[in-house]
């Protein structure tokens, strides 16, 4: 998508600090981290969110959790763990609409859930 921030990314017209790549999915620093570690997944086609990929490439899955695996597996931060987080919508408080999964890790991340 032409006036996609992360489509931008993709194809490099936007600079990015790129920590992963392969044959579909990219990985780069967030620019304000939440965690030691905070690294965007996103595939390069474009989709909206993770409903939008669901529905219309669901492969798409499988390559960014692919990605996230040997990124974690390269940085040796599936010994120690991490987070994966992705906002959809309004509630979630999405502010960029090309499908991105957030990988938060590096120190303990506090327990999230019940
Ligand atoms: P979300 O709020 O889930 O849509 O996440 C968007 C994320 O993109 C936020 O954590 C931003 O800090 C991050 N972000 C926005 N612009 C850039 C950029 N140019 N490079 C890297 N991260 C960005
Ligand atoms: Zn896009």
């Amino acid at each position: 998508m032409s006036d996609c921030l992360f489509c931008k990314i993709v194809d490099g017209t936007i600079p990015s600090s790129k920590v992963f790549e392969d044959d579909n999915v990219i990985g780069f620093k967030d620019l304000h981290p939440q965690a030691a570690i905070h690294v965007l997944f996103v595939h390069k086609k474009h989709t909206q969110d993770i409903n939008d990929l669901s529905k219309n490439d669901p492969n798409q899955f499988v390559d960014l959790f692919n990605g996230i695996r040997l990124f974690s597996e390269k940085n040796g931060v599936d010994k120690n763990g991490f987070r994966v987080v992705t906002n959809v919508g309004k509630h979630a408080g999405q502010t960029v609409f090309h499908t991105h999964l957030h990988v938060l890790a590096g120190e303990s991340l506090g327990h999230f859930g019940a």
